[in-house]
């Protein structure tokens, strides 16, 4: 066991400085591969949120008078470091949050054209429209950026929701407070000091601390303009209600429970491929577009749930996720850890047949490695279900268990699809272009992927529907739009 002076210290990033929480208390960051802590976060204060908003609000004039060409500079600078520090920033990730290396390492290089892309929208979202008023007046509309804009940040993914908030936040004039998780905080606070680098003080900043505290109170807080929340439905909840008083628009994205259709014509080979990524080897199933509900049309129900099932066996390496021939990591938490494990017992009471699966426990999985024994570990697990209505069928469990559904028809398959209170995702596996079409039109939910799953773009919106949030982190949300008449006079 570390002591605490051996743990590695991090600190808040405010105003343009590394900085302790005011009352110098810190919080643990746990290696979800050992279960031991391994760093020291900041537990900042109320008094820390009244120094980051002041600092934010402070830095706003300056940074939302530069022309669209010095912000966009300022940005590809960015873009151009992001190389530079990628590996130390997915190591910590990964260290904190237990995600492979090989996939974070990709996620961080795929920052870099984020930053860019933000920085081409600079000019793009101070272009407005000219308005037709009559012979006497002349109309046409601004955009504006908010002022301080809050990003709250989930545990899963860092140093990607991170970006995608703050690059665009920036793009739009606007200055930023970046509140991570507790859970998964080293890299940003490490991200925001390496971008301090090169932004002028205050425009962007890292202050770590507890969602119920300080989470609560920068959302409450009047000089915080805008509010991006990636994570939970019932968080969401919370931030309506702390700014009830004083209401502020917001971006939720939050979570699914995605629906991976399997037609009997698809090209099985891929479609097994793709419902295996689309879960286990997406951070242990651990994102927002999981695809844990695998639904597959009668006719090839047998022979596809014996391919899944071989090849999650034959293809994923449950492993130290330091290690670059890992696919699946542990779970990135004590509290993950057991949720999971009562999301499996659930099952099982629920009339749900284990068809893999179902092991936890370092000595059970990662057995040749001991300094892994005390980690967050889960197998691989596939639930086989005759109902969509069960619990395991209708709650996001967030982990590296997914439930296999038998559907007969095109119709039944789109019931099954809608049958949740989320619309995040769904994949959809055929060669019928016809059927692809009338799938994509008829299933509720923000993206649709076609032969492909979890494809995201620069160019494309990425957001929910139904309870899976609203809003995108795009330029033109992170801008509002003010209209202008000018009367002529004689
Ligand atoms: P969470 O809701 O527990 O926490 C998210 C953030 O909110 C954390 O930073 C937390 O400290 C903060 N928070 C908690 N209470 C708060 C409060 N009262 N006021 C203000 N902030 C508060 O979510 P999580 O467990 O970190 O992440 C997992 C969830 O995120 C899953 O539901 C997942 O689907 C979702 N997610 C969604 C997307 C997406 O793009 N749609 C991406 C990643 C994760």
């Amino acid at each position: 066991m570390k002591t605490k002076q051996e743990l590695k210290q991090y600190q808040n990033f405010i105003g343009g400085r590394l900085t302790v929480s005011s009352s110098g208390k810190t919080m643990e960051s746990v290696d979800p591969s050992t279960g031991k802590a391994w760093a020291q976060i900041p537990l900042s204060t109320q008094e820390d949120v009244e120094t980051v908003v002041a600092a934010a609000r402070h830095a706003f004039p300056s940074w939302s008078a530069l022309s669209a060409e010095e912000r966009s500079s300022y940005l590809r600078r960015i873009g151009d470091s992001i190389s530079v520090h990628a590996e130390e920033l997915t190591k910590l990730e990964t260290r904190d949050n237990g995600d492979v290396i090989g996939v974070a390492m990709y996620l961080a290089e795929a920052l870099k054209s984020v930053w860019y892309d933000a920085a081409g929208a600079c000019k793009e979202c101070g272009q407005g429209k000219t308005v037709q008023m009559g012979p006497n007046s002349v109309g046409y509309t601004l955009r504006e950026p908010f002022g301080v804009v809050l990003g709250i940040l989930p545990w899963n993914a860092p140093l990607f929701t991170f970006t995608i908030k703050a690059a665009y936040a920036l793009a739009a004039g606007n200055t930023v407070i970046i509140k991570p998780s507790q859970q998964a905080a080293v890299s940003s606070l490490r991200y925001g000091e390496l971008l301090g680098e090169i932004l002028p003080a205050g425009v962007l900043n890292v202050i770590s601390g507890l969602g119920r505290e300080i989470g609560d109170a920068l959302v409450a807080n009047r000089g915080v303009n805008k509010v991006s929340m990636t994570g939970s439905g019932s968080t969401a909840g919370a931030i309506l209600r702390a700014s009830a008083q004083h209401p502020k628009p917001s971006i939720f994205e939050l979570g699914g429970k995605s629906p991976n259709i399997v037609f009997e014509d698809a090209d099985l080979d891929k479609a097994v491929d793709g419902v295996i990524h689309a879960i286990y080897t997406s951070n242990a199933g651990q994102r927002c577009t999981a695809g844990s509900r695998i639904l597959i049309q009668r006719t090839i129900f047998d022979e596809m749930l014996e391919r899944i099932t071989e090849r999650v066996k034959n293809t994923i390496k449950v492993g130290d996720p330091m290690d670059p021939a890992s696919t699946m990591g542990p779970l990135s938490s004590q509290d993950q850890y057991e949720k999971i494990l009562s999301y499996i017992e659930l099952g099982k009471k629920e009339g749900g047949e284990i068809v893999y699966g179902g092991r936890h426990g370092g000595e059970n999985i990662v057995p040749e490695k001991a300094e892994l024994s005390d980690g967050y570990w889960v197998e691989p697990t596939l639930f086989k279900v005759n109902s969509n209505s069960l619990r395991i069928c209708q709650e996001e469990i967030f982990g590296p268990v997914a439930v296999v559904i038998p559907f007969e028809t095109e119709e039944e398959a789109v019931a099954i699809a809608n049958d949740t209170c989320f619309g995040l995702g769904a994949g959809v596996w055929t060669k019928n272009l016809n059927l692809a079409h009338r799938m994509i039109r008829n299933i509720e939910s923000g993206n649709v992927w076609v032969n492909t799953y979890s494809r995201v773009g620069a160019d494309l919106p990425f957001g929910g529907f139904k309870e899976s949030g609203y809003g995108t982190d795009s330029v033109m949300d992170y801008s509002r739009e003010k209209a202008c008449v000018i009367e002529i006079g004689e």
